[in-house]
């Protein structure tokens, strides 16, 4: 039932008519019990600042942010988390009384996306194919999870080498490495790492013939293969990977624990995810990719 109480949220975005956020949230906030309502908002670049203006003057309580207002969320708002300060990006504001507040929960997100797979990072080497605003949060949360080796494979090979130089100085990683995605000695760095992570668009729908990698025979058992991509639910990248006896993961997982992450900064909450609640929303959100 709609009433004055009710708090209002919301993701801004440009496209944004497909995004999973509305269905999730509003799964949580009936879950949870909490007296709110989540809407899309399709958003121009060009009236990102008014709307924050008049989203904070409407007393939402808290804003998803995706593309393409990441980075202008993170310098638009008034205070930033230290995550934020680092990465230049945001996906999430929560409008207080003295501010809009800035956060980002994708690399949090990831870690948690992880599960058990965890375990296959900590002195690892990653191969992570693309270098745009989330791989940028995707290598923070590999420096937090102790890998020992970063290639950084990417189409534009100047922002691999400005992210591989991010990775270096500000994150305290000392085996880094960017190169683009004919590299001869590719195969080698696949090898030689347990982890193949796909942040590119490649694969995404409309994309979906498409594949960061090229070539498979370097992929193998041993490997962990995950794409941030979840629709559609196994691109090409991970069907790939899948038949060469690789251990594959697509994105949805990291889009809901992200979500939750961003309604405990809202709700200043530490509601946690449990099984029953992660499958019936992995079930909910693939019937709305269909
Ligand atoms: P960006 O636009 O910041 O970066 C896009 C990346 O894809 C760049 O590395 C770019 O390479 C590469 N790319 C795009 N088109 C091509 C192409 N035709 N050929 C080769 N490379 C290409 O986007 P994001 O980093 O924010 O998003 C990347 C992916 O991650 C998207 O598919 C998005 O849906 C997904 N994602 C999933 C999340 C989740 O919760 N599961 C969260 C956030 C993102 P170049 O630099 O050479 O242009």
């Amino acid at each position: 039932m709609m009433d004055s109480r009710k708090m209002v949220f919301g993701v801004i975005g440009d496209p944004v008519a497909h995004s999973l956020s509305p269905p999730m949230q509003n799964y949580f906030m009936k879950k949870l019990k909490i007296n709110g309502v989540y809407c899309a908002f399709h958003v121009a670049a060009e009236d990102l600042e008014s709307c924050l203006r008049g989203a904070r003057a409407m007393h939402f309580t808290g804003l998803n942010v995706t593309l393409p207002h990441k980075q202008a969320a993170a310098r638009l708002a008034r205070f930033a988390s230290p995550q934020v300060d680092l990465l230049q990006v945001a996906n999430t504001l929560s409008f207080e009384d003295d501010g809009s507040h800035a956060f980002t929960t994708d690399p949090n997100g990831f870690a948690a996306s992880l599960g058990r797979e965890q375990e296959r990072f900590a002195g690892a080497k990653v191969v992570i194919f693309g270098a745009g605003g989330s791989a940028r949060s995707i290598v923070y949360a590999l420096s937090q999870l102790g890998i020992s080796g970063l290639t950084i494979v990417n189409r534009i090979e100047s922002k691999a080498a400005l992210l591989a130089q991010f990775c270096l100085q500000r994150l305290a990683m000392t085996d880094v490495q960017a190169v683009s995605p004919n590299h001869p000695d590719l195969d080698l760095f696949i090898d030689q790492a347990a982890v193949l992570i796909n942040a590119t668009a490649l694969g995404m729908h409309p994309l979906t013939g498409e594949t960061p990698l090229q070539k498979f025979t370097a992929v193998e058992k041993k490997h962990f293969v995950y794409d941030l991509i979840y629709n559609p639910p196994k691109t090409r990248f991970l069907f790939e990977a899948e038949k060469r006896g690789a251990t594959v993961r697509n994105g949805l997982e990291m889009l809901i624990h992200q979500g939750l992450k961003s309604l405990n900064i809202w709700m200043q909450e530490n509601f946690a995810m449990d099984e029953n609640t992660l499958s019936e929303l992995k079930s909910l959100l693939s019937g709305e990719l269909q």
